[in-house]
């Protein structure tokens, strides 16, 4: 069991970093934030030195890159709207050439993680820095994860190179996001914090980001969902979106994270709607052994309980709760634990099988998470 005080900072011994101490220096992106920021994305463009922005969106955002073109003028080399999920290798050449092609010396991505994911494919090789717009709450703008599909396997790794160099979060841009897929990217971006507060290179700063995050979401979205057009609880939202997407671009994840890969990797459940069934199956698992995490999970969502909390809300806000729903079929719970055990991440409880397909059995049948003991 990790040893830390409520506040996150350890009090364990130290010598042994990084699980009894931490090292913590915080990478992020410079951040515009509020709503009509977007108003200011020309400056922005000034500041990076940049000329010539390549503007990327999906097929589906294209009149919102059509719309930051004809803001910027003159500064705009052209679009691609081809961004699509999980980016494929083929996209992301595709995209290349074109930057290459139009001299870009930038890319602004307006639009979700997938969009993101497409600057930083891009960015990888090329260096070229990132204006990313996020229009959901993914907050893959905050982190210098990059993830790319060739033969149909996702490989990802962690480049300064592909950190976005600004951000800027308008609340309005996010005025479009259908309730649904709101609610389910919102509870992607409480993941990331929600582990973020228990991973192995957890640290205080991280906490308060994570707790912050987890709070500003769960006050944000039951009135996003009453009001979609509300653009103060759209602001909660968003802010709490960019916390969480920090503590995913600072610290490590956990178990929730290596099911939804797995899950989302080898039976190509989609991204979103994966983590909100998972995560308080997730939390129940390691309830026992992250204690003061869960405390300040629960503290966040004002619930007595992380992991029922947790399903509380998403159940409230229309969120699917089971993985039946969302396509899995029940034989391939063994398999996909098989998956988890052969490689897994570290994680705060040790796993076992008989755990894991118990937590697997309740997510499918959309239960309420057991919280079962280390020895069960
Ligand atoms: P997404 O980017 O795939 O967008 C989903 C759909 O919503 C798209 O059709 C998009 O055009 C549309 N959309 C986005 N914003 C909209 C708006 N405001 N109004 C109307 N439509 C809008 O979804 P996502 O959940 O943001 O991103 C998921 C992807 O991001 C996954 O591939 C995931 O792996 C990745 N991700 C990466 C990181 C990272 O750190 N690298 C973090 C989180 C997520």
């Amino acid at each position: 069991m990790q040893q830390m005080s409520d506040s996150g900072a350890v009090v364990a011994d130290g010598r042994g970093l990084p699980v009894g101490g931490f090292v913590c220096a915080p990478q992020m992106p410079r951040v515009v934030f509020g709503a009509g920021a977007i108003g200011h994305l020309e400056r922005e463009i000034g500041l990076l030195g940049a000329r010539r922005a390549l503007i990327l969106c999906t097929p589906e955002q294209r009149e919102s890159a059509e719309l930051v073109a004809r803001m910027i003028g003159d500064r705009s080399a052209g679009i691609f709207d081809g961004a699509v999920m999980h980016v494929p290798i083929e996209v992301a050449r595709e995209a290349r050439a074109r930057a290459n092609a139009l001299e870009a010396d930038c890319a602004i991505a307006i639009g979700g993680g997938s969009t993101t994911g497409l600057g930083k494919a891009i960015a990888l090789e090329s260096s070229l820095p990132i204006l990313a717009i996020p229009t959901t709450y993914a907050g893959s703008e905050m982190t210098s994860i990059y993830g790319i599909t060739e033969d149909g396997i996702k490989k990802t790794g962690r480049d300064s190179r592909v950190l976005p160099k600004t951000v800027i979060y308008d609340p309005e841009l996010t005025l479009s996001l259908p309730v649904g897929l709101s609610v389910t990217s919102a509870i992607n971006a409480m993941a990331h914090a929600a582990e973020g507060l228990y991973a192995q290179d957890a640290n205080p700063l991280a906490s308060i980001w994570a707790e912050e995050g987890l709070r500003a979401l769960a006050s944000g979205l039951p009135r996003m969902v009453d009001r979609p057009d509300d653009v103060a609880a759209r602001s909660d939202c968003l802010y709490g979106a960019w916390l969480c997407g920090l503590v995913l671009g600072n610290v490590g994840v956990a178990l929730h994270h290596k099911l939804c890969h797995t899950l989302g990797g080898s039976l190509n459940l989609p991204h979103a709607e994966t983590h909100t069934v998972v995560l308080p199956h997730a939390l129940a698992y390691n309830a026992a052994a992250a204690p003061q995490a869960m405390r300040r999970i629960a503290r966040a969502l004002g619930s007595a309980d992380a992991a029922q909390g947790m399903f509380d809300l998403a159940r409230s806000l229309g969120a699917p709760t089971s993985l039946r729903e969302l396509g899995m079929q029940e034989s391939q719970i063994v398999p996909c634990v098989q998956i988890v055990m052969q490689n897994p991440y570290w994680n705060p409880a040790r796993l076992t099988t008989p755990r894991l397909l118990r937590l697997l059995d309740d997510a499918y049948h959309g239960r309420r998470p057991t919280t079962t003991e280390e020895n069960e």
